[in-house]
């Protein structure tokens, strides 16, 4: 299984990674996880990506392209993966796509997820407390919001050509969600 997981910052598209990926015992691989263990680490890597991070701009793709590359070469994706928050651009797609089509595989699926932009905005504002990130000022949600449509919602039309987008409303309490993804990934529950 190759799944992708996009939708708005704060569509809580980390949550619902975690249930998905426990499901098809694959990896669910976050960028932005990836850049902030970076960040606190205080790696090359983090040090270059907290400069954007923290303007809620994107990192750059050479850089971003680079670091999933050699994720997804690790042994724990080689049956599969669950990408949450990568590609962000069209370049990322391409680039995706042919690190797919080298190992012979294809992408199976898109879950998008949808939701309210207000919602969005406390949503993000209510993790900032709780999680004390850096990028969840009023100022920087803004900003990622505009970026995002910006510059990655235009890549669920590209999805939606190929036929594997499942758009899925992201309000609602978190296991009413991860219900509806699994009914659009036609999951039958364990009994
Ligand atoms: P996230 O936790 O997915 O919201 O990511 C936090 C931040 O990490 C983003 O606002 C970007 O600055 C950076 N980031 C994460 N994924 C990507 C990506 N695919 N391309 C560029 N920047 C990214």
């Amino acid at each position: 299984m190759r799944l992708i997981i996009m939708g708005p910052p704060g569509a809580g598209k980390g949550t619902q990674a975690r249930f998905i990926a426990e499901h098809f015992k694959i990896p669910a691989i976050s960028t932005g996880d990836i850049f902030r263990a970076n960040v606190s680490e205080g790696t090359e890597l983090g040090i270059e990506a907290k400069r954007y991070m923290d303007a809620g701009e994107y990192v750059p793709d050479e850089v971003t392209n680079l670091m999933v590359r050699n994720r997804i070469d690790d042994a724990d994706a080689v049956s599969g993966f669950l990408l949450d928050g990568y590609p962000r651009t069209l370049a990322q797609v391409e680039e995706l796509d042919g690190m797919i089509k080298f190992t012979g595989h294809r992408l199976d699926a898109v879950v998008c997820l949808t939701v309210d932009q207000d919602e969005i905005v406390s949503r993000l504002l209510q993790r900032a407390q709780v999680e004390g990130r850096a990028d969840d000022t009023e100022d920087v949600i803004r900003r990622r919001q505009q970026v995002y449509l910006e510059q990655t919602a235009p890549l669920i039309e590209v999805y939606k050509a190929r036929g594997i987008v499942h758009e899925i409303d992201g309000l609602g309490e978190v296991d009413e969600v991860t219900q509806r993804i699994f009914t659009a990934l036609d999951v039958v529950p364990e009994s």
